[in-house]
């Protein structure tokens, strides 16, 4: 199933091209919030599913293109990022790397992105007021966690995710010498999350490695890579993170950009397209 946020604040089932108004189905008491409603579903999805399905034919539908999209999780508890998780992005940005060459992506563990940095299709990205910096693009398969836990083994692990979306990791670069922020915070400016355009659920893609991902800007074919390439696969990621911390419904992990990362400036148009999933487009203001 495709699940969305749109007009604002309604929850959605997609189906080809149309959506199904699904709010109503969702568990109280968060019908208000749907970032919250979202986070409810999720943790309530095997009990609602079937009601779900089963409603979707009797309710009214509205032309997908005629709504507007939102992030599809927009309040998770946490967004773990993977650092330099594609062999080939690893040297690509020279001294404005933060990640040393010589260390791996699993001694490099996560980091974290702030969650109100997340941003969908209808808000699209703003740049902020810093002169003389560079803002980059990086394209990343979104992890959705449905079941959380502590030390999940990788063998379970897949059976942990909710879903799967698009996520483009924006961040402010590091000018040696100069500007040399701590990443989360270059990584967490309002709106340098976008996610969308809405959440594929786990049973529609049962093997996340295996993807193509791609990043286009104004048009431009930027980042084209597979992610079969990564080198800490999804499952590995699920088993890293939460035997640091406990996962919860609705935590987005991040997994990490290919090479071809470069800058966007006020005024484009990027595009981000992940087999099985969509693509989404943002605009930059
Ligand atoms: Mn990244």
């Amino acid at each position: 199933m495709k699940l969305c946020i749109f007009a604002k604040d309604r929850i959605g089932a997609i189906s080809d091209s149309s959506v199904t108004d699904i709010t109503d189905l969702v568990p109280q008491p968060y019908r208000d919030d749907p970032g919250m409603a979202m986070n409810v579903l999720i943790r309530n999805w095997a009990n609602v599913r079937q009601e779900i399905s089963r409603a979707l034919s009797s309710l009214p539908k509205l032309p997908l293109d005629s709504v507007q999209l939102s992030a599809p999780v927009c309040a998770p508890p946490h967004v773990f990022a993977a650092p330099a998780n594609y062999r080939k992005h690893i040297g690509e940005l020279g001294a404005q790397a933060v990640t040393k060459t010589t260390r791996t992506a699993r001694e490099q563990g996560f980091f974290l992105k702030a969650p109100g940095s997340i941003t969908g299709m209808a808000e699209g990205i703003t740049l902020p007021d810093r002169p003389g910096r560079r803002f980059d693009h990086e394209s990343e398969l979104a992890v959705i966690i449905g079941t959380g836990g502590k030390n999940i083994p990788r063998r379970e692990a897949l059976s942990h995710v909710f879903g799967y979306s698009c996520l483009v990791d924006l961040t402010m670069r590091i000018e040696p010498g100069t500007h040399e922020e701590e990443r989360s915070m270059r990584k967490s400016f309002s709106t340098f999350t976008p996610i969308g355009p809405w959440i594929v659920t786990a049973d529609e893609i049962p093997q996340p490695q295996g993807l193509s991902n791609r990043l286009w800007v104004n048009g431009q074919l930027k980042q084209q890579a597979n992610t079969a390439e990564m080198i800490v696969a999804v499952d590995e990621l699920i088993e890293l993170v939460s035997g640091v911390i406990e996962l919860s419904p609705g935590d987005v992990i991040a997994s990490g950009t290919p090479e071809g990362v470069g800058p966007v400036v006020k005024g484009d148009s990027v595009e981000i397209e992940i087999e099985k999933i969509g693509r989404m487009t943002l605009q930059v203001r």
